[in-house]
């Protein structure tokens, strides 16, 4: 039987009566089958949604603190079934699952105690006579869609800010990876009011779209590909509805002469294949003074041949399958195409034997600046190691692609590492550290990486509006 949309606190089939399958990476099989929404869902949701706006954003910031603090809760308590979720509906290795659903019920402790915190500047008599004080207001019904990569936590960065400031929320999960936030819509259910949390399931251009045009959603919050971000910018404006676009990444990692390269090693070879390498910041595109790339390429190669690749239910696996056949197809056709183009595939560059969707740890050494393999998202367990011959190509080349999200420095030479963070053009500069996020900071892009933060205050201040009051007296 189907799975049915979450609105206004009941399970409702699609209008259509359509359904999508959902599949299991690591084996091809299908798990289970969801609602596959339109435009009919979206109403009935936005509705529902709207209805239970006034009540939600009455309630004090403490009220809805403890809320979003009851939310956190039920993560921790039902971690063991929302990680097996995610590892069979994702393919997430055990390894690694729980750095992620601790991140989920932190991010929700942080919006509940920082969302207390938030304020207009002070008031005071601007004008004789007069006194101007400024109000913070929720926006009323707002939106997320989320990608397959981490399903439970991006949608989380959507809803978390969004009801800890007084919004209600309509929530789209990627067609491919519904099931964890349909089970913690379950779990809402005796925390929530209803109405307040909506899950509405489909596929992009249909579920996706007609939340993008909807006249009665004020905000829509998408992680997801630049393509899609572009699409969903373009079709926002008609109803001038808010965009916050989380998009995707190159991350460079530039290492100096100076850096510890067993450092660099870690790194790469537990960031860069983290969830399959299908993470917007992972650490993908080395690039490497000469005497470091010599000791980096044989050790780095070394250690990515020792990645133990194979079934997420595995205690001892470190990586698992990519999403899905198409994800492999994509994967597979761009390190071809490196190799075809002349650069050396050290490691990997091999599909995975077996019917899931697998791909081995690859490194792909000395591709050219203006390669594929350089410029586009791969979104997969692959790394590209270049050489520079000084700081400034080392800066030029890490500049010099479409995407602005995270990059590293790697160096012992403070001086050197505060002269490239200030040059990269990132929306996050690690040194001597990569892909490390907390509650408190914001983690957004510059460039086609988007525009909009997730986590922090500033998540916070882009779900609500500034309203100034002026009071004659
Ligand atoms: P995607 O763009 O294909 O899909 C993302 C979501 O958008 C899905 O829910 C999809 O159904 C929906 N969608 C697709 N077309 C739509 C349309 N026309 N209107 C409305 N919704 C539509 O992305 P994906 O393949 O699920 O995720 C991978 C991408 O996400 C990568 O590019 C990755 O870099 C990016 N990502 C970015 C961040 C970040 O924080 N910047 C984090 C994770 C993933």
């Amino acid at each position: 039987m189907a799975i049915d949309n979450y609105i206004g606190g009941a399970w409702v089939p699609a209008a259509g009566g359509k359904i999508d399958p959902v599949v299991n990476p690591a084996t091809g099989d299908t798990i289970a089958e969801v609602a596959s929404s339109d435009a009919a869902d979206v109403d009935a949701a936005v509705a529902s949604a709207r209805a239970a706006f006034p009540a939600w954003a009455a309630k004090t910031p403490r009220e809805r603190s403890e809320t979003l603090l009851a939310l956190a809760s039920a993560i921790d308590d039902n971690v063991d079934d929302l990680s097996a979720i995610e590892m069979r509906n994702v393919g997430k290795p055990q390894s690694i699952i729980g750095i992620e659903m601790d991140l989920s019920a932190d991010n929700l402790r942080f919006f509940a105690g920082a969302s207390r915190t938030m304020e207009g500047k002070a008031a005071g008599e601007y004008l004789e006579g007069h006194t101007s004080y400024l109000r913070r207001d929720p926006l009323g019904v707002v939106a997320g869609i989320a990608p397959w990569n981490y399903p439970l936590n991006m949608a989380v960065w959507k809803f978390g800010p969004a009801l800890a400031t007084g919004n209600t929320v309509v929530l789209k999960p990627s067609e491919l990876t519904p099931l964890s936030l349909l089970r913690f819509a379950e779990l809402t259910a005796d925390i929530l009011p209803p109405g307040v949390f909506n899950v509405v399931c489909g596929q992009g251009e249909t579920a996706g779209d007609a939340i993008v045009r909807h006249p009665d959603i004020r905000l829509v919050s998408l992680t997801g590909d630049v393509s899609t971000g572009r699409l969903i910018a373009r079709n926002a404006a008609e109803s001038l509805k808010r965009v916050h676009l989380e998009l995707g990444g190159k991350a460079p990692v530039i290492v100096f002469d100076d850096a510890d390269i067993d450092a660099v090693v870690t790194a790469l070879s537990e960031g860069a294949y983290y969830n399959s390498g299908q993470d917007c910041t992972a650490p993908c595109r080395v690039i490497a003074g000469a005497h470091a790339f010599e000791r980096l390429v044989p050790a780095l190669s070394a250690a990515v041949g020792e990645i133990n690749v194979g079934d997420p239910f595995d205690p001892d696996v470190a990586m698992g399958p990519v999403i899905s056949a198409d994800q492999q197809s994509r994967v597979s056709g761009m390190v071809d195409r490196a190799r075809e183009a002349g650069a050396e595939v050290t490691v990997g560059g091999t599909r995975g034997s077996g019917p899931g969707f697998f791909y081995d740890p690859t490194v792909v050494v000395n591709p050219d600046q203006r390669s594929e393999i350089v410029q586009r998202e791969v979104f997969g367990p692959v790394v590209s190691v270049q050489r520079f011959a000084d700081d400034a190509e080392a800066i030029t080349w890490a500049n010099d692609v479409d995407y602005g999200l995270s990059a590293s420095v790697w160096t012992s030479d403070v001086g050197r590492a505060m002269r490239m963070t200030k040059a990269l053009d990132y929306g996050c500069v690690w040194v001597n550290q990569h892909i490390m996020i907390t509650s408190e900071m914001p983690h957004g892009g510059f460039k086609q990486s988007g525009y909009g933060k997730d986590m922090s205050m500033y998540a916070l201040e882009h779900y609500t509006e500034v309203k100034h009051v002026m009071i004659k007296h």
